[in-house]
């Protein structure tokens, strides 16, 4: 293959600085964007090319790209820190890149080799460096690489042109008034995922299924939804919709399910990798739902957290379904949860030591 990077033209006419120190003082999450988007295009005649740091702008799309008809989309969420020297990293990168691969794979994309992902992700943020929060406060810069498909033609085939592109937004502390629970519905009534299904992938379609559940959950006057596969009589826990899902039991275990219909987040293999340093043992097997709600009763399971890049850990305080209506724990984030959550936060700022090379310097 060719030597291939991204060329950068940057804009003449960026968000005046002014603006921008306002915005990054409290941008929230997904509300503002940077300056620049990194692209690049894929054709069955030329494979990867046109890679492209450039000024932000919508994209010309006509009516008939497959995109729109059959929603051959992926995507992925990493995060940019700043370091107290200034410096700037990204947490474990190459793990997304293997990732939006195998997405692309699963809904038969061209797969972007990981080295120009991770060259798309870098080139963006050294152009929008400036848009990378100062350290502290848990804020960073939240990059969103998405892929689709951009051949214009109706029929149900795999696109024969696809578009990468990479854009970034400024993202504030997840939890601006410190680490709070949230409470989960456990619906019966709703699937992510099925085995041999797209479950495991991060793909748009999965989060255009998830969303009427998730106004259930609202609506049942709890925060997110939690899902569960299998038959009635054994569902099966599976995650959090966003997030993946982790158990504390009071014999020192860290339960989660195991990979199979559930997505492989970078958050969930970041914290079985430390829990021993935390005096837990990580077990990745089936849990039964009445698994978890004996636990919860009994006092056996001590704390739920949910994982995920945009929150690290998300404390699960409250657990609601068809019949229940637990409180967790002390129904407080728990000592475990938010242990771990200031551990793997503090290698992704700098702030402590990064002794398993997670980090990678961008500038
Ligand atoms: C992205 C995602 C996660 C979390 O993955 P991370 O790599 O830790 O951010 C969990 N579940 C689903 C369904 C996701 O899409």
């Amino acid at each position: 293959m060719p030597l291939m990077s991204f060329s950068a033209t940057l804009t003449t006419a960026p968000i005046a600085a002014a603006e921008r120190t306002a915005i990054l003082a409290d941008p929230g999450f997904g509300r503002f964007f940077t300056d620049h988007m990194a692209t690049g295009e894929w054709s069955s005649e030329q494979g990867w090319h046109d890679l492209r740091v450039r000024p932000l702008e919508p994209f010309a799309m006509h009516p008939g790209a497959g995109v729109l008809h059959y929603g051959q989309e992926i995507f992925e969420g990493l995060k940019a820190y700043r370091h107290a020297d200034g410096s700037i990293h990204l947490f474990r990168p190459d793990r997304n890149a293997a990732r939006f691969a195998r997405s692309a794979k699963r809904l038969a994309m061209p797969e972007l080799p990981p080295e120009l992902f991770l060259a798309g992700v870098e080139a963006l943020v050294r152009a929008d460096a400036e848009w990378v929060p100062p350290h502290g406060d848990e804020a960073s810069l939240y990059l969103r690489p998405i892929q689709f498909a951009s051949e214009t033609f109706l029929g149900v085939r795999p696109s024969a042109r696809a578009t990468f592109c990479v854009v970034g937004s400024p993202s504030g502390a997840y939890f601006p008034g410190g680490v709070t629970g949230i409470k989960l519905w456990v619906t019966t009534k709703y699937t992510r995922a099925a085995e041999g299904g797209t479950g495991d992938i991060k793909c748009g379609g999965n989060y255009a299924g998830s969303l009427l559940a998730q106004t259930e959950a609202r609506e049942q006057g709890c925060d997110q939804v939690m899902y569960t596969s299998g038959p009635a009589e054994n569902r099966v826990l599976e995650e959090a919709g966003t997030m993946n899902l982790m158990l504390v039991t009071a014999d020192g275990q860290l339960l989660t399910p195991g990979l199979g219909t559930i997505l492989e987040g970078v958050t969930r293999a970041s914290v079985l990798e430390i829990a021993a340093e935390h005096g837990l043992t990580a077990v990745e097997r089936e849990i039964p739902l009445s698994e978890l709600l004996d636990g919860l009763r009994s006092g056996h399971v001590t704390e739920v957290f949910a994982s995920g890049t945009a929150a690290v850990i998300t404390p699960i305080t409250g657990l609601a379904g068809d019949g229940f209506d637990f409180v967790v724990g002390a129904g407080v984030p728990g000592p475990k949860a938010t242990a771990l959550r200031e551990h793997l936060l503090g290698i992704q700022t700098g702030d402590l030591p990064d002794t398993r090379g997670w980090v990678r310097r961008v500038c």
